[in-house]
């Protein structure tokens, strides 16, 4: 998927400035920056949680333009093929860990009950909580609830998997099991865009890395020359320095 001469503003604050984005199939594409740069904005634009002011998207058979109106349809089928995981987990407090899981696939798949069962006993022993259908979030340490929001996410089947700091409310203990789930994921080819803090994860997980500044790409390609101690961009460096 990609994004191509996209801008987005809050007032008078201009935090997309004409940025364009390649996001491969089958990959881990890692964004960084420093906070309030953008990162969120640009994943938001990708889920259409968040409009551009304009640009384009293009996504597999749709072609959106931002300065036009953007239909429900449109939406719905983007939503659909990208799946997000927040900071916070978001996930339904009233539900247990199964009734989280199976929530999107009967309610908007529309799949058989046991089938979806089915499918999230799968996902829950691959994000390691087999034995934990019954919890109900307010039971789960922040590092087990973030494995359900994946498994959820997986759930839906989308094409891409779309992670906002996935880790960063978690003590670091916590964070490796989430890590872990996200490592195996990335080793299986499920396409990606992960936002990060954590550049040991970064560097060992990306297919392709961007940095955000500023609302404007300041790298954009191959992780082992952007972590590389001879990069030539001293700003990137410093940021790499300052973040380890
Ligand atoms: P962080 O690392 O802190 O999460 P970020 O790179 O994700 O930062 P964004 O959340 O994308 O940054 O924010 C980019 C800019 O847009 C910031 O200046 C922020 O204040 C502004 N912004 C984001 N969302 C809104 C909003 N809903 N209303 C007004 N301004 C916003
Ligand atoms: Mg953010």
């Amino acid at each position: 998927m990609k994004l191509t001469n996209i801008n987005k503003s809050f007032g008078d604050n201009h935090v997309l400035q004409d940025i364009s984005l390649d996001f491969p199939e089958h990959k881990t594409t890692v964004m960084v920056g420093p906070s309030g740069s953008g990162k969120s904005t640009i994943l938001r634009s990708l889920n259409l949680l968040g409009m551009p002011d304009s640009g384009h998207y293009d996504f597999d058979d749709f072609h959106l333009d931002f300065s036009q109106k953007i239909t429900n349809k449109q939406k719905l089928a983007v939503r659909r093929s990208t799946g997000m995981v927040f900071q916070d987990y978001n996930l339904f407090p009233n539900h247990t860990v199964l009734g989280n899981v199976i929530e999107g696939p009967t309610q908007v798949l529309k799949q058989p009950r046991e089938q979806a069962i089915a499918t999230a006993k799968d996902l829950l022993n691959k994000v390691g909580l087999s034995g934990y259908e019954k919890h109900y979030p307010n039971q789960l340490s922040g590092g087990q609830a973030q494995r359900v929001a994946i498994a959820r996410a997986l759930a839906m089947h989308p094409k891409y998997i779309l992670l906002d700091e996935p880790t960063s409310a978690l003590d670091p203990e916590l964070e490796q099991e989430v890590l872990r789930v996200l490592l195996q994921l990335a080793h299986e080819k499920q396409s990606m865009v992960v936002v990060t803090h954590n550049m040991i994860f970064a560097q060992r997980v990306a297919n392709k890395i961007i940095f955000v500044e500023h609302g404007q790409i300041l790298y954009d390609g191959d992780p082992k020359e952007f972590f590389s101690p001879d990069n030539p961009n001293e700003r990137i460096r410093k940021f790499i320095a300052s973040m380890t």
